[in-house]
């Protein structure tokens, strides 16, 4: 089921060029109303559930209706994203609420380099980034 944005807690990014959830989609599905300034989501058809304008939303106004496998009729499943965690708050459908709290990432943002020393820009030869050869075919039986 797609994203959608509550219109009472969209505040349209306090008016910046491209907000949060626009800048972040992957499908350039998040547009905003700039009249009201408010976000929606423009061709809900398209959306992948990702949940990335769900967890990147400084408002916490993006929702997405989960599947029923998971999230059943009244249930609800929301993320929200601090800098270095994120809690899921589990609705039931009988009324209990559960949190939970991750750890997200153990390095400053826009430090980590899984790969030190690759730069991966030899476009010119088949080999994968870790490769410093084509396997021969004994190798991949
Ligand atoms: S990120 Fe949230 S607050 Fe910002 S425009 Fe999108 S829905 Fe509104
Ligand atoms: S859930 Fe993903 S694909 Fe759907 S609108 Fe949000 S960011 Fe885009």
């Amino acid at each position: 089921m797609p994203s959608y944005v509550d219109p009472s807690k969209c505040d349209g990014c306090k008016g910046g060029d491209k907000t949060a959830c626009m800048y972040i989609c992957p499908n350039d599905l998040m547009v905003l109303n700039v009249e009201e300034m408010k976000a929606y989501n423009q061709e809900p058809d398209a959306c992948w559930e990702c949940y990335s304008c769900v967890k990147i939303c400084p408002q916490g106004a993006i929702f997405v209706r989960g599947y029923d496998d998971f999230v059943p009729m009244g249930g609800q499943v929301h993320p929200m994203r601090s800098s270095d965690s994120i809690m899921w708050t589990v609705k039931f459908r009988n009324g209990n609420v559960k949190r939970f709290k991750f750890p997200i990432r153990t390095t400053a943002e826009g430090a980590a380099n899984e790969y030190p020393g690759e730069t991966g820009a030899n476009l010119d030869d088949e080999c994968l980034l870790l490769e410093s050869e084509l396997p021969t075919p004994a190798k991949l039986a």
